[in-house]
């Protein structure tokens, strides 16, 4: 029997690990794919292509050249665009598809957070002047009109236009720490922390550190849920697989 040919969507640290774990297994044949946004991607376990399909045709004509028998969906949760093309692309040519979706965070006592959304909303309902914006370097458009408020921007890679013209720039890449997030926020004196509800453990020191200082969240909510099979870790993705090639 040929190997199982797994087309493994990433760009997360979910995708990394499920790809680390199927690389030794000689039933799996998993081919990554990345956007290619980031210049410097992590290096990944197994073979990797960059860029986008094309939308949905291209994707799923890639599907059939590749002879791809499943694919999984380990995207970042607002990455809407790709998953969207996956469910559409994976129906189309009967191709299952799998979604790997971290949870969500969820608030707890202490907290203080706005559930808004989108980005353009978040914009409308900010309860501060300074604001630490660590929605990625993606999400800055929204806030670029914004004469007013001081913004502290944190992207793992420099930012380009258009982004608010009062703002500095911090680079950083998860994980970070509690510490080193209170620090943070407590130097640049923050009064307002927006982000996406990315969920996982990599970047949720802001949200304990915003706690402690009693500082407001605006917390962007995810797109809706993809009409897939979803399952929130690596280890419910692999039995998965195992299962559906079980069969
Ligand atoms: P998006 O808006 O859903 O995708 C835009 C386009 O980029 C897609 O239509 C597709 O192009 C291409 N694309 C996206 N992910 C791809 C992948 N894994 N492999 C091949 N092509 C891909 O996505 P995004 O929000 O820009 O995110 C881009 C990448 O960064 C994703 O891999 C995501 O996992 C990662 N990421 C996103 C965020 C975030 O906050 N959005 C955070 C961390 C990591 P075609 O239509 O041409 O196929």
């Amino acid at each position: 029997m040929h190997p199982v040919r797994v087309l493994l969507l990433g760009g997360t640290a979910e995708a990394r690990r499920l790809a680390g774990e199927l690389a030794g297994r000689p039933e799996y044949d998993v081919v990554g794919s990345l956007a290619g946004r980031v210049a410097a991607p992590a290096s990944a376990p197994v073979p990797t292509r960059i860029g986008g399909f094309g939308g949905v045709d291209g994707l799923a004509a890639w599907l059939e050249a590749e002879r791809i028998d499943v694919v999984v969906d380990a995207t970042h949760p607002f990455a809407a665009r790709i998953t969207r093309s996956a469910v559409v692309a994976a129906r189309r040519t009967g191709v299952p598809l799998l979604v790997l979706r971290r949870p969500g965070w969820a608030e707890g006592p202490g907290d203080d957070w706005r559930r808004v959304p989108s980005l353009e909303e978040a914009a409308r309902r900010l309860p501060g002047d300074r604001v630490f914006l660590a929605t990625g370097r993606m999400g800055l458009a929204a806030f670029a009109h914004d004469h007013e408020r001081w913004y502290l921007v944190r992207s793992v890679e420099p930012p380009a236009p258009p982004m608010p013209p009062r703002a500095q720039v911090v680079l950083g890449r998860g994980p970070f720490t509690v510490d080193g997030e209170v620090a943070l926020m407590r130097e640049h004196r923050i009064d307002v922390l927006v982000t996406k509800d990315s969920g996982g453990e990599a970047t949720a020191a802001k949200l304990v550190a915003a706690r402690r200082l009693r500082v407001p969240v605006v917390m962007v909510d995810r797109p809706p849920a993809p009409d897939a099979a979803t399952v929130t870790s690596t280890d419910e993705a692999l039995t998965w697989l195992f299962r559906l090639t079980a069969d």
